[in-house]
């Protein structure tokens, strides 16, 4: 068989621990034999990380910005105790992701796959629900103080032109807790940018929401430039695929969640996206289950599974124990970075290969093979066959083979 030319390049992010054991079996058995892959490679495992003082991240996310298209493993981020662990670092170095996500000024889409024989918890969702979590400002970037006696507290704006705002904040009788926020106009609007952007790529519905009937000014500015966005530069587009532009207050929209069908993407300023993918995400069953995408206001991508590196996972192998760790969402992290390639250099057969690889695994899955941690969470009398990671994934590369041929 000839194997699938690519033209251009995509950026190719190796990893940790046992994702990383993962990444190069899914190379070896799923994608090589069938394609003549062309990836610009950076690894960020997190000892080259430490050898290049963490340059090979920003190389990476450079590099991104570049090809426009990306594949990344997951990632330690070191904390206390990873550097006891790894006596060799020389600093506890940031998230990868979070410096990938501030160079591309991304939106991360958060979307489980789906199985026919996994019923969500909610048991009228038909479709995926893909949470987009505003990942800049708010509390996240707040500043906080306590007081102990009675006062006034006040906020003072100083621009560069010596122009100043001040406004009341709170008059108090006794001690008080106290909180400063704020936004970027441009990191919002990046924000709807993506989210429109990623609609109109999935081809599925977009709602917003927010607390704008309390946060008149805060949310409603998220709720101005959406608006604005979506007037000036997507209604078209959106009119033309015949997708809706839905914007309703956070209430509202966690009820009208609960009773829909599934099926649409959810965008959420960042404490709303961090509490509800985690509440979708337990739902639909798996964290092993979950894809993410970043994506840029231009339409770069960068996929990847929404997991770590499973650790605990990996000790065991190091032990020479075979691990039924499931591979799936890193699996669709290359089946997506493949076909947005295919898409935009139009390769078809590229694309084509993508999808096939995504029916593979999921076909296998539908014929109960798969790993321990869905076996519990399967229908009732729905036959399973428990198998370890390669296992898998020869199941996978066999059934993906034959629709090749
Ligand atoms: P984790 O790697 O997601 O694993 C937590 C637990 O979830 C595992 O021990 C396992 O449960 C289960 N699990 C997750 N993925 C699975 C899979 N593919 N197959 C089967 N089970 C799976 O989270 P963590 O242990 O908290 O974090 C480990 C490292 O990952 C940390 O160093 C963290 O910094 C990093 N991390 C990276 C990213 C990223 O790069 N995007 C995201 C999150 C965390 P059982 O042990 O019960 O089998
Ligand atoms: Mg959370």
């Amino acid at each position: 068989m000839e194997k699938i030319k690519m033209t251009t390049p995509l950026v190719e992010m190796d990893g940790d621990e046992m994702t990383r054991i993962l990444w190069k079996w899914i190379k070896e058995k799923l994608i090589l034999p069938f394609v003549d892959l062309k990836t610009e490679y950076y690894d960020l495992g997190l000892l080259h990380r430490n050898e290049t003082q963490d340059q090979v991240t920003v190389d990476a996310a450079n590099a991104t910005k570049r090809l426009g298209v990306a594949v990344k493993c997951a990632t330690i981020t070191p904390n206390k105790q990873r550097m006891e662990e790894y006596p060799q670092l020389t600093e506890m170095w940031k998230s990868p992701n979070g410096t990938i996500r501030a160079i591309l000024d991304g939106t991360a889409f958060r979307a489980p796959i789906v199985l026919p024989c996994i019923h969500p918890v909610v048991k009228n969702w038909e479709a995926p629900i893909t949470i987009a979590r505003h990942a800049y400002g708010d509390m996240y970037k707040a500043v906080d103080m306590t007081t102990e006696e009675p006062g006034i507290c006040t906020m003072t704006f100083k621009g560069e032109s010596g122009a100043e705002k001040t406004l009341t904040v709170q008059k108090v009788d006794g001690p008080a807790v106290w909180q400063g926020q704020h936004n970027k106009e441009a990191s919002i609007r990046a924000f709807a940018k993506s989210c429109f952007q990623y609609a109109i790529n999935q081809k599925q519905d977009l709602w917003f929401s927010t607390k704008d009937t309390i946060a008149k000014i805060y949310d409603g500015e998220f709720k101005r430039i959406f608006e604005e966005e979506y007037e000036q530069t997507y209604k078209a587009e959106f009119e033309k695929l015949g997708l809706t532009y839905f914007y309703t207050l956070i209430d509202d929209a966690v009820a009208r969640c609960i009773r829909s069908k599934g099926g649409f993407i959810w965008a959420l300023k960042n404490y709303d996206g961090d509490v509800m993918s985690d509440m979708v995400a337990t739902a639909f069953g798996s964290l092993a289950m979950m894809t993410s995408v970043l994506v840029s206001p231009d339409g770069t991508m960068e996929f990847e599974a929404s997991h770590g590196t499973v650790t605990r996972h990996y000790y065991k192998y190091l032990q020479g124990e075979k691990t039924s760790t499931n591979p799936i969402a890193t699996i669709f992290a290359w089946s997506g970075a493949l076909k947005r390639r295919g898409e935009l250099d139009g390769l078809k057969d590229l694309a084509a290969f993508g999808q096939a690889l995504e029916d593979a695994s999921l076909e296998t899955l539908l014929g109960g093979i798969m790993t321990r941690d869905l076996i519990g969470l399967v229908d009732e009398g729905f036959q399973t066959t428990a198998v370890n990671s390669e296992e898998f994934l020869d199941a996978i590369a066999g059934r993906l083979a034959k629709k090749l041929a």
